[in-house]
């Protein structure tokens, strides 16, 4: 429950819609209880059970007060009145009331429905905005760590339940205590003795649920942890339909997914089994009870009769079975609610543990913002690892505004991981980066972000316009600017041929567009941000040599006049770097310009440029 309590503080300033719904729910409850106790008039009015005294009474109209007694005395005479006149009006005028009260009770059962509802929708709304806020606030090792599929269903399903749980659990269980409240009230009035009786019920039906919804939490975990991984095995599938198809993996991913599906399958059927069992239980209990009424409230009767006229009557009798085989119903839908909660309790779990993930990146209370890049981006001595593992080990290099650097090395040295430390992405283990002498962890993410473009190997492109692709982050772009830095990057007269020119949708990743085509909107996307550092990953991918002279082509636009930060696969283009590292290991084992690294005569520089016929 204590999970609960801290989803609903997002619901705190608009408590105040719960109010009316519990003001609505008792008027509800008062009527709906009245409609059963009209069963006793009607019962009395048919038997003619009334003694001579009473009939008496009836034949006056009695005095007013707030009382239930004037109001029975008040009913009586109505009926005694009408019957009078008619005897079948006596029987329309009560038929009458009961159809009135059945009407109310069903007016404000719907009104109290309707004031939790926007407090639901609400609860969810935010729940969703509070999860995609903190996505997009985690640092990026999170997102290696957990599963897309993970999160996708912690988003979608989760929160789904969290909504079931809302919209019905927990409106069961803030209104039917209140009914069976009533409900036993009613009972007590009718009959002391047989209520206490019925209240041995609660704890046997209690113990047995317990018992039952022990295991609930468990199954409901898995179930969700399940569709995780199915939706991670179905956006795998989605990206690499083409490859599953190339290489016949169709068979392969058909029984991973099935593999998955059944595990799904058998946790939802065990909790299914477990949950039907519940209200299946306190029924039997109920109408076990019923029948220990009927015989001990049946005796009561039997013994009364003609001896103690005051005592239970008959039809006080069945108004009592027929108000308590209305508890059955509450005391039931609680039942099934409370194994819902369980249910949903492994949802809420999975939720907060996105929400409570701290943030280990993240700006600190005095961040100051980066306004320029002036004279020199520093790492000292900078070391880092993903996990213990150190990835980069005591690196330190200078790059000057204007200049470029680049950096050389096996796939899988860490040239990735110093390009993602730059905007923070992560943080140092130890050692420093800093921008004009400040460290980067004195700014602002934002404004240390702003100051820097990427370009990466893999193109990330979002299924919009072009315009937007190219704008991205800036909503008031003007078409000039965009087309400006689209020319830039030779992107223009591709674009331009497009059905709709900027305007025209790339599709899903750009899809709809040529490897070369989609590194030069990255290229043109880099431009219009117009930032004082670029960080560039060199594509790999070999490009038809058309493309590529191209994309080489934009490429040395964007850099003109940048500092740049290259991470170079192709030597040809770093031939122009100021300095060029070479790393080993995690280390830099040798740094220097072209020529320098050319003349040295063991250097792996060389080496590689006589591999790669650059001389
Ligand atoms: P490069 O860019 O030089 O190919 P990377 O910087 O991408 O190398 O990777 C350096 C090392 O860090 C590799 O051993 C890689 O396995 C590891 N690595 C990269 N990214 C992550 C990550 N998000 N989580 C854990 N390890 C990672």
């Amino acid at each position: 429950m204590k999970v609960y309590r801290r989803l609903l503080i997002y619901l705190k300033p608009y408590g105040v819609h719960i109010v009316p719904f519990f003001v609505f729910t008792l008027i509800g409850v008062f009527f709906s209880i009245f409609q059963f106790a009209l069963i006793i008039p009607l019962l009395n009015f048919l038997f003619d059970s009334h003694s001579a005294a009473e009939m008496q009474r009836y034949a006056i109209m009695p005095e007013f007060s707030l009382s239930g007694g004037y109001f029975k005395d008040l009913f009586y005479y109505e009926v005694y009145h009408l019957k009078s006149m008619k005897p079948v009006y006596a029987l329309y005028f009560i038929a009458g009331i009961i159809v009135s009260s059945v009407i109310l009770t069903n007016l404000f059962r719907y009104l109290a429905q309707r004031s939790l509802v926007n407090a639901r929708t609400l609860l969810v709304k935010r729940l969703r905005e509070a999860i995609f806020e903190k996505m997009n606030r985690l640092h990026m090792g999170y997102f290696t760590k957990e599963h897309k599929g993970d999160l996708l269903s912690r988003m979608n399903s989760d929160v789904f339940e969290i909504e079931a749980v809302a919209s019905n659990s927990l409106e069961v269980l803030f209104k039917e205590p209140y009914v069976m409240i009533g409900y036993f009230i009613a009972l007590f009035v009718i009959s002391a003795k047989l209520t206490l009786f019925t209240l041995l019920v609660i704890p046997i039906s209690a113990i047995g649920i317990a018992m039952v919804t022990k295991r609930l939490k468990k199954e409901a975990q898995d179930m969700q942890t399940s569709i995780g991984r199915l939706l991670t095995i179905i956006d795998e599938t989605l990206m690499g339909m083409r490859i599953i198809r190339a290489f016949n993996a169709t068979d392969f991913t058909l029984k991973r997914f099935s593999r998955e599906n059944d595990f799904y399958r058998k946790a939802s059927l065990h909790g299914f089994k477990r949950r039907e069992l519940a209200p299946a239980f306190s029924e039997v209990a109920g109408v076990t009870v019923v029948a220990g009424i009927l015989i001990y409230g049946g005796s009561m009767i039997l013994q009364n009769q003609g001896v103690n006229a005051s005592g239970l009557q008959a039809p006080s009798f069945i108004a009592f079975i027929a108000i308590f085989s209305q508890v059955m119903r509450p005391a039931k839908a609680m039942v099934v609610a409370l194994a819902n909660i369980q249910r949903g309790e492994a949802s809420a779990h999975r939720i907060l543990e996105i929400l409570d993930t701290p943030i280990l990146v993240d700006d600190r209370p005095d961040a100051i913002e980066l306004t320029s890049f002036n004279e020199v981006v520093e790492f000292k001595n900078v070391s880092f690892g993903y996990s213990d593992t150190p990835v980069l080990k005591n690196i330190s290099f200078t790059l000057e505004k204007g200049k470029t650097l680049a950096l050389v090395g096996p796939s899988g040295v860490g040239k990735s991981t110093i390009a993602d430390l730059m905007p923070r992405f992560y943080d140092v283990s130890s050692g420093s980066i800093s921008i004009d002498g400040k460290d980067i962890r004195e700014f602002t993410m934002e404004s240390l972000r702003s100051q820097m473009s990427f370009v990466t190997q893999d193109i990330i492109l979002f299924n919009d316009s072009i315009f937007n692709n190219i704008a991205l982050g800036k909503p008031d772009a003007t078409e000039q600017d965009v087309m400006n830095a689209a020319k830039i990057a030779n992107a223009h007269d591709f674009i331009v041929q497009t059905e709709n020119g900027y305007q025209t949708n790339i599709g899903d990743r750009g899809i709809r567009l040529s490897g070369g085509q989609r590194q030069r909107l990255s290229i043109a996307r880099a431009v219009f941000k117009n930032p004082a550092i670029l960080i560039l990953d060199e594509a790999t991918s070999a490009l038809d040599t058309e493309s590529e002279k191209y994309v080489q082509e934009a490429l040395e636009n964007l850099m003109s006049g940048r500092t740049t930060l290259v991470i170079a696969h192709r030597l040809s283009t770093i031939k122009e770097a100021d300095e060029i590292l070479i790393l080993q290991d995690g280390e830099v084992v040798e740094r220097g310009s072209h020529f320098e690294l050319i003349e040295i005569e063991e250097s792996i520089y060389r080496k590689l440029t006589l591999m790669q016929k650059i001389a």
